[in-house]
């Protein structure tokens, strides 16, 4: 898309330069504030209102949400540093100018759908290495190269959009289990009704959120850990914005939650073989926040095929995918069956790789 047909962005630039000296500011994790790259002065970025972040919304399904950003169209601002031109495409909502290097970061007016808190990174660079450099070494059957290949591998820090949901679940269920074996095999039915109150489930908003990405952050998800959206937390951070309505995001996540849903039903009913179930369910009092959540990911490549391992910003959990070697595989495979001789493990095998 041409320039000239561009729109203007808000951002506030100001706020990521230093007072002493005119600086970039970048959000040092480890310091928890706004560290000037130039001279080192740092910045405090509490404020009293910091409490507000972890407040949910109601969600009103009439309230139409017309705000929708147009992630199709490239928007550019300004560089108040140099007048350089910083283009943001799509979802992206933190940049650094091309000409000068400095951060900037979209302000709260031109976040997308309006971005109201986030987790900022407690973890650096260095912390993610060394936790994916842990993360191969306790991995069985992966080529011996592997860990080469990951310490070249592009490491980028992430802000990635979640929603967190709450809801209210009166369901009434159906469903089949069997008991005995063999001949004696019987199916029977049952039914029943049950409450269900979800708290802060942690869904993605976009579909750039894996279900790497979710699991590797999923972990010890504190609400209290969030923090007001604020242009010097992403200062230096890749971020995506948030471009779905509540709607859109429920309906992404229905799968999810169904499969939570069906879980909670088995183990109501509380018996083995459980199958056919179908429930009918009346969801109130949904809540719902977006939120920003901090995930280190590097990309690396193995026989041509993209892969990526991924390091939670808050607390190092680390997730990956990776190749197998097959003669490693093989060589597993052989102890495993001695030991399955020897403990009657069998079932056990699968799980070990
Ligand atoms: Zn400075
Ligand atoms: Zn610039």
């Amino acid at each position: 898309m041409p320039h000239d047909v561009t729109d203007q962005v808000v951002a506030d630039q100001a706020a990521l330069s230093c007072a002493s000296c005119g600086g970039h500011c970048v959000f040092s994790p480890l310091q928890g504030k706004l560290e000037c790259s130039s001279c080192g002065r740092l910045y405090a970025l509490e404020t009293i209102h910091d409490a507000d972040a972890a407040q949910e919304f109601a969600y009103e399904p009439d309230a139409a949400e017309n705000d929708l950003p147009e992630l199709t169209r490239e928007r550019t601002y300004q560089c108040r540093n140099c007048g350089g031109a910083v283009l943001f495409v799509g979802a992206a909502l933190s940049e650094q100018c091309p000409y000068c290097n400095g951060p900037v970061v979209l302000g709260p007016a031109d976040a997308g759908y309006r971005t109201k808190a986030l987790i900022p990174f407690q973890t650096d660079p260095g912390f993610a290495r060394r936790q994916m450099r842990a993360w191969v070494a306790r991995r069985l059957a992966a080529p011996r190269d592997l860990p080469a290949l990951l310490e070249d591998a592009r490491l980028a820090g992430l802000y990635a959009p979640f929603w967190t949901f709450d809801s209210h679940e009166a369901l009434r269920y159906w469903a089949k289990y069997t008991t005995g074996s063999g001949d004696r095999r019987r199916t029977h039915r049952t039914s029943g009704s049950m409450t269900i109150t979800f708290d802060d489930l942690l869904m993605p908003a976009s579909a750039h959120v894996t279900p790497l990405i979710r699991d590797g952050i999923l972990h010890d998800f504190d609400p209290a850990a969030l923090r007001p959206y604020r242009a010097a937390y992403l200062a230096g951070f890749a971020a995506e914005r948030h471009h779905q309505s509540v709607a859109q995001g429920l309906s992404a996540n229905a799968p999810d939650k169904k499969l939570l849903i069906r879980n909670r039903i088995k183990r109501h009913i509380d018996r083995s073989g459980v199958h056919g179930i179908r429930y009918q369910t009346d969801t109130t009092g949904i809540h719902y926040r977006r939120i920003l959540l901090p995930v280190w990911i590097a990309h690396y490549s193995y026989g041509g095929k993209p892969m990526k391992v991924v390091v939670s910003g808050i607390d190092g959990r680390t997730y990956g995918e990776r190749p197998f070697s097959r003669l490693k595989l093989i060589g597993y495979a052989a102890a495993l069956s001695a030991a399955a001789i020897v403990l009657g493990l069998a079932w056990g095998a699968g799980g070990l790789l």
